[in-house]
């Protein structure tokens, strides 16, 4: 691939970002026949995308913001079929698995909390919102492994997961397929407006092109600013382990324990502010995993085979950020915590806005203006 700048001629689109956000836009936008570039810095950069934990999950998403909850609710309901393409353009099976979810409860004060929940974001939606509370017997009526702290749960019809990874690579076979272009290992490290369109100078040569599209998880911190946007985002990491695998017991995810479809257990539920540390601590570790125990008392047998440590990528008030410049039309911003439940959206209808399209309304509560004016760290 040349490394020089063009005259805005072979590219309509660059996107900067190969992590799950940033290549499914990459994906829907070649699909919708546009010449797409994707610059990637490469394997050594964060990438929440390589350690999350793969649900596609509703409950408890868009308290106070019932708009999240609506674009969160339409992208879960487009995920089977968007799982069916995958596959059959590229033979990859992410392995969805929608059946439902669960949120376990220990305590009935966190039972009580989470009904609380519940209660205002169905007065909040105004529209029908699938979530249950379930109690002990019935949690465990539907898995008989489950323990006996466990006092109740929370289920959602809509909830389920995927492989990460998998997704990964389908969004990048299928977006190849089309003949998108990628140069991996490329740092975006200037972006300069110029008369229809954009230079991007990567550590690999510089490119140009109508539309940028910054979808680079924490790096759009420093570049959302290079074309009149912003992007406050700040990491938040999670710690996650992983078992041998075992028999299958778990069909349902829970939000801090799923079994994957190769029958290993993945378990994590921390949220740590630790700066760009994407480490692992023993105290961290041990409480997920007590947690985890007395949830499903048989983890208590099995051998943990892998830890890591992720960041997520966070907005101030944890909503996506999706933005178009008016100082510098053509520049996009897009960054969200819920890469994997929110990929078909972002393939879908996030692409058709980009590409001139109406707005689909609840952007309008997902502008990054809204921290204006806020002391953002
Ligand atoms: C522990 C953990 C658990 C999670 N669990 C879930 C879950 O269950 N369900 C869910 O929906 N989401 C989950 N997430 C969130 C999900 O992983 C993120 O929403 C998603 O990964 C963010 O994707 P991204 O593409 O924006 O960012 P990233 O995955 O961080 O990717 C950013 C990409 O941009 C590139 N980049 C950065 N700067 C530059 C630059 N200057 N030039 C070129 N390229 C650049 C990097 O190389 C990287 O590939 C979880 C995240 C974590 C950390």
């Amino acid at each position: 691939m040349s490394g020089a700048a063009n005259d805005f001629g072979d590219i309509d689109t660059i996107v900067v970002g190969g992590g799950v956000v940033g290549l499914s836009l990459a994906y829907g936008l070649k699909k919708a026949g546009e010449r797409v570039l994707l610059l990637d810095e490469g394997d050594d950069a964060y990438r929440a995308a390589r350690g999350n934990f793969g649900l596609v999950w509703v409950q408890g998403k868009g308290l106070g913001c019932p708009a999240y909850a609506r674009w969160t609710m339409q992208s879960a309901a487009a995920w089977p079929a968007f799982a069916d393409e995958l596959r059959e353009r590229t033979g990859v099976d992410v392995e969805l698995s929608q059946i439902g979810g669960l949120t376990m409860c220990l305590h009935d004060d966190e039972m009580a909390e989470r009904a609380a929940q519940l209660t205002r974001l169905r007065h909040d939606l105004a529209q029908a919102y699938p979530v249950e509370m379930w109690d002990g017997a019935a949690v465990r009526k539907l898995i008989p492994q489950t323990g006996p702290d466990v006092v109740g749960a929370v289920w959602c019809p809509l909830d389920g997961h995927a492989s990460p990874l998998r997704l990964l690579r389908a969004l990048l076979q299928g977006y190849d397929s089309l003949g998108g272009r990628l140069a991996a290992g490329s740092r975006v490290e200037a972006i300069t407006p110029r008369a229809g369109g954009f230079h991007v100078r990567t550590t690999f040569g510089t490119f140009a092109a109508p539309k940028v599209v910054l979808a680079a998880g924490l790096g759009n911190r420093t570049l959302a600013p290079q074309v009149g946007l912003t992007a406050p985002v700040a990491p938040n990491r999670g710690q996650i382990l992983v078992t041998e695998r075992v028999q299958p017991f778990l069909r349902h995810p829970t939000l801090y324990v799923r079994q994957t479809g190769e029958g290993v257990l993945q378990i994590g539920d921390s949220k740590e502010d630790a700066g760009f540390d994407d480490g692992t601590t023993l105290a961290q570790l041990s409480r997920i995993a007590a947690r985890a125990v007395r949830c499903f008392p048989l983890l208590e047998r099995m051998n943990i085979v892998r830890t890591w440590g992720a960041l997520r990528v966070m907005s101030p008030d944890g909503l996506p950020i999706y933005q178009a410049s008016t100082r510098h039309p053509g520049a996009f911003v897009i960054t969200c915590h819920s890469g994997i439940t929110l990929a078909p959206q972002h393939a879908g209808a996030l692409v058709d806005w980009i590409l001139g399209g109406t707005e689909p309304q609840p952007l309008q509560h997902f502008k990054a203006e809204r921290f204006d004016g806020m002391a953002t760290h």
